[in-house]
């Protein structure tokens, strides 16, 4: 039996970092794991379903935080308007059973200001991180401090930000980080929609709009089944997503697993790639992707 689950009472809400810190050793040292669930709140189902998953670690305190990290937003994007919905959030996770929540403000995490950060390897300046500059940076010194004042030995993350999660395998491996990292399969609507807190700032016709990216990705998918080369399982998502001109597609690319440039991957056989976008929808940005089987 597992001593400290509590399914059914609330969980103890930390807003200090000391006394999560203090609070997290002392379950370690009792010889119990930790598993952690970073997220930035506004939960939907995709981060339900890391929570879900965190609870499997046997002889674990789940411990979720919930923290918009300034340090991974740029210039003009969304800090400010992100949705921040702590009562709700809070009240998902006591259904879920989690242990604790960390609700730290931006004068917690970074008593000292934006000073001593993590410099990514260099995936980090492709993809996202080629119109995010810092993104990375932001995410993986955030989730360091996390890890840290956590104490988990556990960490999980979802495929739907399929970069950050390759970053921060790169790290935890680089670094040594004392953690293991679970990543979680994209949790999507029935209509293919990938589960994303920024799909509430969606009218309802751009949700149509929006719903069409994993349509793009299903086709890029379908034409790797039919044994098509990279180039046409690019095209066949482009081409699909060239019938909605008020999609504003910034990328759509085809990588290996580890999101290296398949010119410089030498596998052949079939290899498992990644089929991955970003696109405007109205003002809002949307990322997805998809494992793609590629035979080469
Ligand atoms: P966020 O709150 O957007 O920073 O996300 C927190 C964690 O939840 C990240 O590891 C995300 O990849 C993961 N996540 C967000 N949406 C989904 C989804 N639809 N399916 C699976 N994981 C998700």
């Amino acid at each position: 039996m597992d001593s400290v689950s509590s399914s059914s009472s609330t969980p103890k809400v930390f807003s200090s970092a000391q006394d999560l810190s203090e609070a997290t050793a002392a379950i370690r040292n009792s010889g119990k794991n930790i598993a952690l669930v970073p997220t930035m709140g506004a939960l939907h189902e995709g981060h339900l379903t890391l929570v879900r998953n965190a609870k499997k670690i046997p002889n674990a305190a789940v411990v979720v935080s919930i923290f918009v990290n300034p340090l991974q937003f740029g210039p003009g994007e969304d800090l400010d308007t992100y949705p921040r919905t702590l009562d709700a959030d809070i009240e998902k996770l006591s259904a879920e059973g989690v242990d604790m929540v960390f609700t730290p403000t931006p004068e917690v995490m970074y008593p000292n200001g934006f000073r001593t950060t993590i410099d990514p390897g260099p995936l980090a300046k492709e993809l996202e991180g080629a119109t995010r500059p810092g993104h990375f940076a932001g995410a993986l010194t955030v989730c360091t401090k996390l890890f840290n004042l956590s104490h988990c030995t556990d960490a999980f993350f979802g495929e739907k930000d399929y970069q950050q999660l390759v970053l921060m395998q790169e790290m935890v491996e680089d670094l040594n980080l004392p953690l293991t990292l679970h990543p979680v399969p994209i949790v999507r609507e029935e209509n293919g929609l990938a589960l994303s807190s920024r799909n509430r700032y969606l009218s309802a016709d751009e949700t149509r709009l929006a719903q069409k990216l994993s349509k793009s990705l299903f086709a890029g998918r379908e034409a790797a089944q039919n044994g098509m080369s990279a180039e046409d399982v690019k095209g066949a998502a482009r081409k699909y997503l060239a019938q909605f001109p008020d999609i504003d597609v910034e990328y759509v690319e085809l990588r290996d697993a580890r999101l290296g440039k398949l010119e410089d991957n030498n596998d052949t056989g079939v290899v498992e790639c990644r089929l991955l976008l970003a696109a405007r929808v109205g003002t809002t940005r949307l990322i997805d992707n998809m494992g793609v089987m590629l035979q080469r």
